[in-house]
Order: structure tokens, then C-alpha cells, then sequence
């Protein structure tokens, strides 16, 4: 790592948590990416979890997989695998097609136990231990870790949270601590939320000034601010922020409501955030490359233009924040848009079909395909088994991710093999028939926390399969989060039935897909395809679920 030349940006937020920081964020690296730049993201998470493995998507979003597993030491002789992270790295990695590092999403609980633990073996031997400086010390450390390990051009540091969180605190003092020591070209950028009163038809700079405040009475001075807001700030509202939070109005930016996030770069190019970044962190290349600055816009323009559209079921359990399947929307929508296609979703909480069928039956009517989300435990389950069953009893293009690749198998093997008391052990434990059960490592695992399968697998595909006509290889590469699998003694009995097992682990004893014979398009994956999932670049399994999806609609329309 040069110190001269590696720069860092922070991003910070205020007003309100859940403004599109992450996307700001993502958009801002792919700004210096276009330019030909190297860049890594860090995002904090405040929490005291180690992870956000343990955490109910409902409370969160969306629990993202890496590519890699990483093994955190707080300690000697104390290790955690990590490769469940925020869901902002979902983000980051498709706007900048790059996989993530797990070790770059630091929580207080890492920071926390790393500090105690330290504490612990001595490290500290004859001193308080304090927030200010070891927890900050602590915080510093692990950011030039990833600096270290990457040795990017330019590290983002998004910020979770909002500006005055007592969680926060240590982490804004590290912040000022970096700035303040000269070692890197820092810039610290704040995105606040401009609200539109409706009773008087004006954009309130009142909350900004306010986080402004609360940024400067801890030492940090933004030099960009960013406007979250339903329109473009105007001039004045630009020019009143500029004057009461301290920095020149060409340093304030709008970020509106807008359709498709991928725009959002373009967006800020055209504001000129470009030109300030460059000025800002004295940065070489001025310019985006053409070439490059081309192909993204063109990968925007394709989501934009659509000859015709498609309606997709998503019954689930979370379905009551929108973020909690984000990657699966995501790669639902490359997957579209790659297709020429526009994308209406039916997002349903599966516990509403098991009250009434009707409403299942209603929305299986509209729709042309649908996706069976991944889970945990029982609420909603028998609502998801019902829409598999719907599926394979009306003949939909299905796609089953995870639990939804499980539960179809339940399904499966309820309807044709008779045994109605079938389940996955995970929601009935004293079920007669467990055909969906705990993998084998698993049995004796005690900690709930990073032990689930994790991360990135060889899978063998199987020829002659859906599966294989869409990937076009023997072995392909997805990434995992699961507990429990499908029982190998029950697929074989389900094979005389028309189920076909189209992937295995290479040593063959752990199923990694299946499918339905006989059926327009009907598979569940044990892997989750949409983390690896791009603009421009569609996850293979969804693009051939889109496709089928499409043909489906357009047979029902003729
Ligand atoms: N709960 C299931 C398991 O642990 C499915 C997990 C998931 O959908 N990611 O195997």
C-alpha cells in the first residue's frame, strides 16, 4: 500500500436510514471505475451482530453470500468463517462487476469482540480499555487491512446507518482520526434526505442542516453533499444547503427518484460529481473511458426499452420490506431486461394462501411464471408448498430457490408419491417422511452463527437436463447458504415419478438441483444464482426461466 496514492472516500448519511446510501455509494466507485480506476468498497455495520447471518431478513434486507468464505481471527486460537455480509455488497458487486471480500463488511461485533478478546490475551496489558482509542484503533486497523489485502486506487467506506446513531460514534471519531493524520487524500461525502412538503410545494433543507450539524460538531466537515429527493434540488435549495452546511453549491448533487438504480452513475456524470471527484482526490484520469462509459449506458438504455412484459409470482415469507429478496428482484430483472422484456412482480406473503386459496388460486391465474423464495423455519411454508403444488398441477414455468427448491420437492413428493405428512425436518421435525433433512456436517453443529454451507460450490450439471441447457457446462460454480438438503433415498422413489435429479456436489451425495420431466419448465435449485447475477449479464438460470416464462405467456395469449 502507497500511502501517497491511495485515496479514500467516506459516505455518510443523515436523516434517514434506508435513503439509498449503498447505491449511492456503488454509483460514486463506478464513477472512478469508468475511469479507469481500481476500487474496493467497505461498508460498517454498526450492530453488535459478528455478522448479519443470524439476522431476520425482515429486520435487515437481504443476507448476501460472497464468492469466498473468510476466516475471522479476533484472536488467537478464536476463528469464524464469514461469507454471509450486507446486502449493500449485492449492490456494489452489480453496478461494478466485481466480487466482494467478506472481510470488508466490519461490524461493531467483529470491532467489540476483536477489542475484548485482545484484552483478554494481554495485548493491552496495564491500560483501561476505552472506546477512543482502542475501539477506534481497532476500527483503523481492520480498514487498512483491506487496503493492504487489495491495494486499491481509490476505497469507498459507506457508513451504515444515520449521522448521530450512538452505535455510530466510534466509527465517525475513526473517520475523523484518518483525516485528521494526512496519510491518504480523504474526502467525505454526505447523503441527506431533502423532503418535499406537500403543503407548501418546497424541497426542506432544514433536516440537512441538521445532520450537517450533528457531522460537524464531531469534528467532520462534508466536502460533497448529496440531496436524496423526489426531483432535482433546484438552484436555491442548492444554494441554501451550500450556505448553511459550509461547502461551494458546484459541491452539492441531486439524487432523484429514478426508475432504474444502474442510471444513477449517468446520472451524477451529467451533474458533473465526476469532474469533483477527480478535482477533489487530485486524480489523473480525468475523463470516463468512452468505451466504457458506452457499454454501461447502453446496459441502462436496455432496461428502458422493452417489447412486451411479463407478470412473476413471488409468494414468500418476507415480503413485507421490499429489500429482503433484492439480488433474486435484481437478477429477475437483468434477466428481463436482457430479454427485452418488462417485469411486473406479484409480491404476496405466502401466510395470506394458506388463510384463503382463492387468493392463491386469483394470482396464480394473472401471472406467467413464478419464483418460490429461499426461507427459514415454518411461518408461511404450507402457503409455498400450495403454490408448488399449483405449479406442478397447472403446469407454470417454476423457478425454486433454496427453500423454494425444498418445498418443491415436498410438494413433489406429497402429490406423487402419495405421502401427505411429508416435509423438511426444519418445519416439521417429527414428520414421518423428512425428505428434506439436515446435511450431514450439520448434525452436530451447536453455534447457529456463519456454520450453515456457505459460499461459493462446484456443482456437476447433469447433460440433457434444463439445468444444463442453460448453463452449457458440466461444471458451473454457485454460491450457498443452507442447512438442510434434499433426502437422495426419496429423489430415487421420485425419479419413477417424473422428478429429475440435474446436479450433485462432486461427490455426488449432496443434490444440487432438480427438475420436472414432462413440464414446460419446472426446476429448484439448491444454490442461489442471483448473487452472481449483472446488469447485462443474467444469471443463466434465470435467463432461461425468463424466457420460458415469456413463451408460457404468449401460448396462454394466443
Ligand atoms: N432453510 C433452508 C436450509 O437451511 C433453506 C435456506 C435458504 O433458503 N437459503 O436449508
Amino acid at each position: 500500500m502507497d500511502p501517497s496514492s491511495t485515496k479514500i472516500i467516506f459516505v455518510t448519511g443523515g436523516v434517514l436510514s434506508g435513503i439509498g446510501k449503498g447505491v449511492v455509494s456503488a454509483s460514486i466507485a463506478k464513477l472512478l471505475q469508468l475511469r479507469g480506476y481500481n476500487v474496493d468498497m467497505i461498508k460498517i455495520d454498526p450492530y453488535l451482530n459478528v455478522d448479519p447471518g443470524t439476522l431476520n431478513p425482515i429486520e435487515h434486507g437481504e443476507v448476501f453470500v460472497c464468492e469466498e468464505t473468510w476466516t475471522f481471527t479476533p484472536a488467537k486460537g478464536f476463528n469464524f468463517r464469514i461469507a454471509e455480509i450486507d446486502q449493500d455488497f449485492g449492490t456494489y458487486e452489480r453496478f461494478l462487476d466485481k466480487n466482494m471480500h467478506p472481510r470488508n463488511n466490519i461490524t461493531s461485533g467483529q470491532v467489540y469482540l476483536s477489542v475484548i478478546l485482545k484484552e483478554r490475551y494481554g495485548e493491552f496489558l496495564g491500560k483501561t480499555i476505552q472506546v477512543i482509542p482502542h475501539v477506534t484503533n481497532e476500527i483503523k486497523r481492520r480498514i487498512y487491512e483491506v487496503l493492504k489485502k487489495s491495494s486499491p486506487d481509490i476505497l469507498i467506506v459507506e457508513v451504515g446507518g444515520t449521522v448521530g446513531d450512538i452505535e455510530a460514534m466510534p466509527y465517525l471519531e475513526a473517520i475523523r482520526q484518518i483525516i485528521l493524520e494526512k496519510k491518504f487524500d480523504t474526502l467525505l461525502i454526505h447523503l441527506t434526505l431533502v423532503p418535499y412538503f406537500e403543503p407548501i410545494g418546497q424541497l426542506k433543507t432544514k433536516p440537512t442542516q441538521h445532520s450537517v450539524r450533528t457531522l460537524q460538531s464531531l469534528g467532520l466537515q462534508p466536502d460533497i453533499i448529496i440531496g436524496r429527493s423526489k426531483t432535482f434540488l433546484t438552484e436555491e435549495v442548492k444554494k441554501k444547503i451550500s450556505l448553511y452546511c459550509n461547502v461551494t453549491k458546484e459541491a452539492v448533487f441531486s439524487d432523484p427518484d429514478i426508475e432504474i438504480i444502474y442510471e444513477l452513475p449517468l446520472l451524477f456524470e451529467k451533474q458533473k460529481l465526476g469532474e469533483i471527484l477527480v478535482e477533489k482526490l487530485n486524480l489523473k484520469k480525468k475523463e470516463p473511458i468512452k468505451s466504457k462509459y458506452i457499454e454501461w449506458k447502453e446496459i441502462v438504455q436496455t432496461f428502458k426499452k422493452s417489447k412486451d412484459k411479463i407478470i412473476i409470482a413471488m409468494p414468500g415469507k418476507y415480503t413485507n420490506i421490499y429489500d429482503s429478496y433484492i439480488s433474486i428482484k435484481e437478477a429477475l430483472r437483468h434477466a428481463s431486461a436482457f430479454n427485452k422484456l418488462s417485469l411486473e412482480l406479484v409480491y404476496r406473503d405466502s401466510t395470506l394462501y394458506e388463510k384463503d386459496e382463492k387468493i392463491m388460486s386469483n394470482d396464480m391465474k394473472k401471472v406467467d411464471g413464478i419464483l418460490l423464495t429461499p426461507g427459514f423455519g415454518t411461518r408461511g411454508v404450507e402457503g409455498m408448498i400450495k403454490v408448488a403444488t399449483y405449479a406442478l398441477e397447472n403446469d407454470i414455468p417454476f423457478l425454486g430457490i433454496c427453500f423454494g427448491a425444498q418445498l418443491l420437492f415436498v410438494a413433489f413428493i406429497r402429490k406423487f408419491l402419495g405421502l401427505k405428512a411429508a416435509n423438511s425436518i426444519e418445519v416439521d421435525p417429527e414428520t414421518p417422511y423428512p425428505v428434506v433433512d439436515l446435511l450431514p456436517e450439520q448434525r452436530e453443529q451447536e453455534l447457529k452463527g456463519g456454520t450453515m454451507r456457505l459460499g461459493s460450490h462446484p456443482i456437476k450439471v447433469i447433460k440433457n437436463t434444463l439445468l444444463y441447457n442453460a448453463y452449457q457446462k458440466d461444471i458451473i460454480y454457485e454460491r450457498f447458504r443452507h442447512r438442510y438438503h434434499i433426502m437422495p433415498k426419496y429423489a430415487r422413489e421420485a425419479m419413477e415419478h417424473g422428478l429429475v435429479v440435474s446436479a450433485y456436489d462432486l461427490s455426488g451425495k449432496i443434490i444440487n438441483a432438480i427438475e420436472i420431466k414432462n413440464k414446460k419448465w419446472i426446476v429448484g435449485v439448491q444454490f442461489h444464482p442471483e448473487f452472481k447475477s449483472r446488469p447485462g449479464k443474467p444469471s443463466p438460470i434465470y435467463n432461461d426461466f425468463i424466457r420460458a416464462t415469456y413463451s408460457y405467456r404468449r401460448e396462454k395469449n394466443n
